[in-house]
């Protein structure tokens, strides 16, 4: 069981690649944000929790995140692997996951960073704006808020799986079949 972290700030890629990688390699794909949104769509409980932070830009609770996480990841016993997309996004997140992997004895294999210069980035999330339908890529105030939440919060988690030996990084820019290549090279040698 191969069970990797992709990471990067809002519109590094994460969720173009998890398609193709998915693909390729029959990973069950686990994004925090498109459950959010399934949970919006669909008018639950959570979903309108999770909304009035995602509008802000803000992270949804740690408590409500993990708790929904470990949910989602306790519907695939028989998955070959997961894809995290999104999360860990606190280092209390990323406690929590290991617990909940340590538990099935399972653990994260590599966590790999897509990096992206920032003028890319707000280009990248404002051209998307444009046809994704999300409120929160539609203004840059809330772009920009996104951005200031991944480097307080977020970028830290970056450090918690170098302390293991664990992370990697790799150009997200370039066209998606490279990137998409670089990224399987890294998954195969695991
Ligand atoms: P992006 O990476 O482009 O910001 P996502 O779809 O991953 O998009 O996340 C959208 C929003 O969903 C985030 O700004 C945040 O409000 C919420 N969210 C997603 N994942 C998490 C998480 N692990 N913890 C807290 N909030 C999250």
């Amino acid at each position: 069981m191969k069970n990797i972290v992709l990471f990067g700030p809002p519109g590094a890629g994460k969720g173009t690649q998890s398609a193709y990688l998915v693909d390729k390699f029959g990973f069950v794909h686990l994004s925090t944000g498109d459950i959010f949104r399934y949970n919006i769509k669909n008018q639950t409980e959570l979903g309108t929790l999770a909304k009035s932070y995602m509008d802000q830009g803000q992270l949804v609770p740690d408590s409500v995140t993990i708790d929904m996480l470990k949910a989602e990841w306790g519907k695939y016993p028989d998955a070959v692997g997961f894809l995290f997309d999104g999360f860990p996004r606190t280092e209390a997140q990323a406690l929590a996951l290991d617990e909940i992997l340590a538990e099935a004895g399972q653990s994260i294999a590599a966590m790999i960073g897509l990096e992206v210069p920032e003028e890319e980035l707000l280009a990248r999330l404002l051209e998307r704006g444009k046809t994704s339908g999300r409120p929160d890529d539609a203004n840059p105030e809330v772009i920009g808020q996104r951005i200031a939440v991944y480097h307080r919060e977020t970028a830290p988690v970056q450090g918690y799986y170098e302390a293991q030996g664990k992370y990697m990084a790799l150009s997200g820019v370039g066209s998606i079949e490279s990137i998409t290549a670089s990224l399987s090279e890294k998954i195969q040698a695991l």
